[in-house]
């Protein structure tokens, strides 16, 4: 047939050709869209600390104040700019993983040392908020990876365990067992949980379940300077988790309190 001879495909495979075609425009275009609402959630995140900033500048340079005022105006707009600071390593840190140009180390880590030195160095904060921040088992367990990396995956998710919880009475709890060949760090708080309804988005880039509560305006009025969420760390926390091989999995009821679970794959040991 005229087809076969002039080399051209049967019109079957014309139609799966086709098909493929559809389906690749779809998944560029939803990348596309991916990749404009990141932009603009981005730019809405940075907007708001540039805002203040300037309304915090206009009044400082047009009215006449005690040095004692005018340091507490510094002080806030020093938070603002700490504030933009983490959201731009964050963007250029997800800037980077999206790209595929990240390269982890592949070093013999022990989640032991990883949990003590996340748990240590966020003992203070913990203060700060009035909770008791606890260790269980620590057990030598050995994964392949990057301890720095590691680390900040461990320190998101406790420092929120810690940020959302708060109050006298109330526990963060981090502690490792072994399932087979896995290594669990396990991330326990009494706070005040997560309807299951956010939980599907909560790895999502942005997202945060109570944006006024985060960072509220009167927060930042009363001057109580609280590290701002950007809603970047689990979205990162899960990023590194995925390039270790592992998975963050979340079970939270509300009213009680929340537990993060990380999964990696342990080095296997010779017997
Ligand atoms: P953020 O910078 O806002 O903390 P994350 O990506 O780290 O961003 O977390 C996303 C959202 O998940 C948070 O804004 C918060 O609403 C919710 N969340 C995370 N951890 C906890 C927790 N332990 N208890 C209650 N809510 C949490």
């Amino acid at each position: 047939d005229l087809r076969r001879r002039l080399h051209l495909p049967r019109r079957d495979e014309f139609g799966e050709l086709a098909a493929t075609f559809d389906q690749m425009l779809a998944r560029l275009e939803a990348a596309f869209k991916r990749q404009n609402q990141f932009a603009a959630d981005a730019s809405h995140e940075l907007r708001t600390p540039l805002t203040i900033i300037n309304l915090e500048i206009n009044q400082a340079l047009t009215q006449s104040q005690t040095p004692e005022v005018y340091r507490n105006t510094l002080e806030r707009i020093q938070a603002e700019n700490e504030q933009m600071t983490s959201i731009v390593n964050s963007l250029l840190l997800l800037a980077r993983a999206d790209t595929g140009e990240f390269t982890f180390y592949k070093e013999e880590v022990d989640l032991s040392d990883i949990a003590l030195a996340s748990v240590e160095r966020l003992l203070p904060l913990a203060q700060q908020h009035k909770i008791n921040l606890a260790t269980g088992d620590l057990p030598e367990l050995l994964v392949e990876g990057d301890s720095e990396h590691l680390s900040r995956m461990l320190m998101n998710i406790v420092e929120n365990a810690i940020k959302y919880t708060s109050g006298v009475g109330t526990h963060v709890y981090v502690e490792l067992t072994v399932e087979k060949a896995w290594g669990i760090i396990r991330v326990q708080d009494d706070g005040p949980g997560i309807d299951n309804d956010h939980l599907p988005y909560l790895f999502d880039r942005f997202y945060r379940v109570d944006k006024a509560r985060t960072r509220s305006q009167e927060e930042r009025q009363t001057h109580v300077i609280q590290p701002g969420g950007t809603g970047l760390g689990l979205s990162i926390a899960q990023w590194i988790a995925h390039s270790h091989g592992g998975e963050v999995y979340i079970q939270s009821t509300p009213g009680e309190g929340s537990l993060f679970e990380v999964r990696l794959p342990l080095i296997a040991q010779v017997v």
